[in-house]
């Protein structure tokens, strides 16, 4: 069923009061950062504190990381990904931030709560995917799946938005050709099975045709050959 009305909302606050009353209002929770979202009604309440938000373009990332999130969950089926795709949610999320023009990522999530802004390695996560994997830290893939958002630490965020990068660019190359094999055909391949909580290790070798340890290898082979 899609969502009876398709619009989301989003409220910017710079005031404290105000955003813990529109959190409890409007998203019905106690919020554990400076955001809070609720999926199923398209609701985003943010605290654009200077303090936290440093300027104008952390927001706009900010905004796009969280509206990622409310669109993945209106995606139909209606509904959130299930918490064991965390991984791959917090990666696309991470991926419409560094899309905003200087490939910065600093929006961290825990669980539907955004955090405060942290700029892991500089932000620039493409760089840093790269040092990881030169240093032997880039975490594995077979440590990203089935993990939710709140147990991924910043090397797995980083590791999460790499992965999705590799996807979006359509790299994975799985055996299938046409309109089937584009980057957003997967993404949706891999959003639907994410939706009914489908094992994501099973749900990738079935859609990109390769087995988890395979996966991995050639992953770290295009961030050298991509990142460099
Ligand atoms: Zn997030």
């Amino acid at each position: 069923m899609p969502p009876a009305d398709p619009r989301l909302r989003i409220v910017l606050t710079k005031d404290a009061q105000e955003f813990q009353k529109r959190a409890l209002e409007d998203v019905r929770v106690e919020p554990r950062g400076i955001g809070c979202r609720d999926g199923d009604r398209g609701v985003l309440v943010l605290h654009a504190d200077a303090k936290l938000v440093r300027n104008d373009e952390t927001l706009a990332r900010l905004v796009a990381h969280e509206v990622t999130h409310l669109l993945l969950a209106r995606l139909p089926p209606a509904g959130p990904l299930a918490d064991s795709w965390g991984s791959f949610e917090e990666g696309l999320a991470h991926w419409f931030e560094a899309e905003l023009g200087l490939g910065i990522c600093e929006c961290l999530c825990y669980a539907e709560h955004a955090q405060p802004p942290l700029r892991f390695r500089g932000g620039r996560w493409r760089d840093a995917a790269l040092a990881l994997d030169q240093e032997r830290r880039l975490p594995a893939l077979a440590d990203l799946v089935d993990r939710e958002i709140q147990d991924l630490d910043p090397e797995q965020h980083v590791a999460a938005f790499a992965f999705v990068d590799y996807l979006v660019r359509g790299a994975a190359a799985p055996p299938i050709t046409g309109a089937a094999a584009r980057p957003e055909a997967l993404l949706l391949r891999l959003a639907r099975p994410a939706k009914t909580g489908q094992g994501m290790r099973a749900t990738l070798a079935a859609v990109l045709g390769r087995e988890l340890a395979e996966l991995d290898e050639l992953f770290r082979l295009w961030v050298r050959a991509t990142y460099c």
